[in-house]
């Protein structure tokens, strides 16, 4: 960074490397999803303290992304997977408010449309990545083809046995190509599903949310869990690693992912092009 342009970051009341440690899937090692708290009261144990870190570490993902922008060589790509209910709409609201609508772009990936299912799986993920300058928010990905398509059998068992491979060939791919990618599941217990799902059902103003599809996964919860742990297994590489975010709580998950991202794009540390004038070349009349 040039001298009058110091490196944006918040006030690190936290140390993210630790929580991001705690949290992370280390590449090779068994992702042990079951032993997984899904609360880690631990980590940010003050709730006005992660909601004071949230607030800055927000501004300064803005601040950086500026930086992103003007530098135009990479880009960030955040993933969020997770079950109904748990929060991928909250996260993008609660640690993505600050930025701007031009730096960040956020795709929602429902059911393929018949063009999307005309082409191989990856070919709409890889259109919606973020161009350089830009951060990338997926909200559910490529990874429900090895999810939902393998709990509801989509498509044959060695289809999907061949995706993991290519799944990690594909992130090395877009890593090789300046893409920084983070990945996050957002995991809740079963118990607050279901006061999640049934708050669905009691306040008038979610009933809108409420889709009675999601009951019949619900069901399946033990399927999920298990093809969430197999892609944690298998997908997180030295490129790409996952990280479990324990997100029964709303305001604990949006601090830690806000101290993650913050903390990567810190470590990114864009700066501002260098110009080959001075100002005082110039007189503005
Ligand atoms: P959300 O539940 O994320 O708020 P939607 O109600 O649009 O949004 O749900 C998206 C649905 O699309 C989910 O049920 C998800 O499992 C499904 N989906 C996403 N990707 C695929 C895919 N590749 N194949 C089949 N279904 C998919």
């Amino acid at each position: 960074p040039t001298a009058h342009c110091p490196l944006p970051t918040a006030q690190m009341t936290h140390d993210w490397k630790a929580i991001d440690a705690a949290v992370r899937v280390e590449p090779g090692e068994k992702s042990k999803l079951k032993e997984r708290d899904t609360v880690c009261d631990h980590l940010f144990a003050d709730r006005d303290a992660a909601e004071e870190a949230l607030k800055d570490c927000a501004k300064a993902i803005n601040d950086l992304q500026d930086r992103l922008w003007a530098e135009r060589s990479r880009s960030l790509l955040v993933v969020l997977q997770g079950i109904d209910t748990s929060g991928k709409d909250g996260t993008v609201r609660g640690v993505f408010n600050q930025c701007g609508p031009l730096g960040v772009s956020v795709t929602a990936f429902g059911k393929p449309t018949e063009e999307e299912l005309a082409h191989d799986y990856l070919w709409r993920v890889h259109a919606a990545v973020p161009k350089k300058g830009m951060i990338g928010v997926f909200n559910r990905s490529h990874y429900e083809d090895v999810l939902v398509v393998k709990v509801r059998g989509l498509a044959p068992s060695e289809t999907i046995e061949q995706r993991y491979a290519q799944i990690n060939a594909f992130e090395k791919h877009l890593s090789e190509n300046g893409v920084v990618i983070l990945k996050f599941m957002l995991h809740i217990s079963k118990d607050e599903q279901r006061e999640r799902l049934q708050e669905r059902l009691d306040r008038p103003e979610k009933n809108w949310k409420f889709n009675a599809g999601d009951l019949e996964d619900r069901k399946l919860w033990e399927e999920y869990q298990s093809a969430y742990e197999t892609l944690l297994d298998r997908c997180s590489t030295a490129h790409a690693p996952w990280r479990v975010i324990p997100a029964d709580k709303k305001w604990r998950r949006n601090a830690m992912i806000a101290a993650i991202v913050h903390g990567t794009l810190a470590d990114m540390a864009p700066t501002y092009p260098r110009v080959s004038w001075k100002p005082t070349d110039f007189t503005v009349v």
